[in-house]
Order: structure tokens, then sequence, then C-alpha cells
């Protein structure tokens, strides 16, 4: 269905994406994760397969040469990709695919899925920003420094994106996100299709 859109979210590490994430795909079971390919390390808590596909360099190389990455970019320091397999069993399913991807992602996907809304979700301020990094404990003091140094870099890219959501509350964040899905659905042209066939039948049965 065409008001079925694609949801493309991104964020400055740290910033709450996956949780918000995680809130939405339990909310809302038309949609699914894409499930991102990286060479990054597992954290602790990560699942093969619901979080990331963890491979090797060598394997990534491999992939992105076989031509089997709809985007990839290098993002901190590691390599992450979209694999077209990932949005072909997504759409198998019948799921409305929701993706994480840094900007140089959304710059790419916003040639490859045009209809998709992207979202941009940022923390109130850098400074609660390093405080999430830290008390999440998941990232060595050198990542930390890595992730905030591009948050400001990633912060300044804010144009690409169609809604900006601040993380303060993570409810009304959650709230507001799945208002602006809601509200892209509704865009007239979207719903064309919808209007122009009642209009079609009617033209040949006119009531009354
Ligand atoms: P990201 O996926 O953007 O890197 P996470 O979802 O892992 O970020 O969130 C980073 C940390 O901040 C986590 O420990 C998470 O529990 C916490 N967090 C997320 N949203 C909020 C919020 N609104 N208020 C306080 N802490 C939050
Ligand atoms: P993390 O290591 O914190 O899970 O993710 C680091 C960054 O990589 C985040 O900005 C996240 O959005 C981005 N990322 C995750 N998967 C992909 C992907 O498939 N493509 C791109 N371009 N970025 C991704």
């Amino acid at each position: 269905m065409k008001n079925n859109v694609p949801v493309v979210i991104s964020a400055p590490s740290g910033a709450g994406k996956s949780t918000i994430i995680r809130r939405l795909l339990k909310e809302d079971s038309r949609l699914g994760f894409s499930v991102s390919t990286t060479t990054r390390r597992p954290r602790d808590g990560e699942v093969e397969g619901r979080d990331y596909y963890y491979i090797s360099d060598d394997d990534f190389s491999k992939m992105r040469e076989a031509g089997e990455f709809l985007e990839w970019a290098v993002v901190h320091g590691n390599c992450y990709g979209t694999a077209k397999k990932e949005v072909d069993r997504l759409a198998a399913a019948g799921k409305i695919p929701i993706f994480d991807v840094d900007i140089q992602g959304t710059k790419n996907l916003r040639n490859t899925i045009p209809d998709a809304v992207y979202i941009f979700i940022v923390p109130p301020s850098l400074q609660i920003l390093e405080q999430r990094l830290k008390d999440r404990k998941t990232d060595s003091e050198e990542q930390i420094r890595i992730r905030l140094g591009n948050a400001l870099k990633e912060l300044r890219e804010y144009r690409l994106y169609d809604y900006l959501v601040v993380n303060d509350q993570i409810e009304a964040a959650v709230v507001a996100i799945q208002s602006a899905i809601r509200a892209e659905s509704h865009r007239l042209a979207r719903m064309t299709d919808f209007i122009e066939k009642i209009l079609e039948e009617n033209n040949d049965h006119p009531i009354g």
C-alpha cells in the first residue's frame, strides 16, 4: 500500500535511537526493523540477527564488492551496511521497514527510498548526550570520545531530515515519532489513488 511509509531514523550515538526504535517496534507490529550488517563487535546484551548481523572486515569487503549492500558507510571507525537481502526479507514478511542509519546512510537512502519519512532524534544537549553515553557503560572511553566528536558534525546535518525530535522524555519522543509517521501516511500524494478510485467509480454510477 502506498501509504505504508518506510521510516528512516538517525541520531548522534547515545541520543536514544535504539531505545526509541525498540518501543516503536513493540507498539506497532506492522513495523519491521532492518537489521544492519556491521564489523563492530557485539555489545553486552546485543543479539546476532536482532540488533545486527556481525561479520568480519573481510566478509564485509566481499559483500560490498559483490554489490550486496543497498548502502554502506564507515561510522565511528567500523563498517555498517543495509544488505539488499534484508530489505527483501522485510518486504516478503509484509513489514513496513524501519532503518537505523547514520548521516551518510540517510543521504544514500534519500536516492533509493525517496518516499520514506526521515526522522532525526537529538539529545536535549551535548552534556546530556555525554552523560547518557557514560551511563550506558557499553563503550570504551576512546569510543565515547569518538562518538562525542562526531555528534556535533552530525547535528550540523539536521537539514537532511523531514522531522526533528528531541529525546528529553522518552515517552514524549516516542509519541512525537509515531505522530510524524502517521501524519506522513496521510500526505495527499500518498492518498491520491484512494480518492481517485472513489471518484472514478462514481463517475460511472453517480449516487442519487
Ligand atoms: P543510541 O541507540 O541512540 O546510541 P540508546 O538508545 O542506547 O542510544 O540510549 C543511550 C542511553 O541513554 C541508554 O542507556 C538509554 O537507556 C538512555 N536513554 C535513552 N533515552 C533516554 C531519555 N529520554 N532519558 C534518559 N535516558 C535515556
Ligand atoms: P552503533 O555502533 O551505536 O550501533 O551505531 C553507530 C552508528 O552506525 C549509528 O549512527 C547508526 O545509525 C549507524 N548505522 C547502523 N547501521 C547502519 C547501516 O546499515 N548503515 C549506515 N549507513 N549506518 C548505520
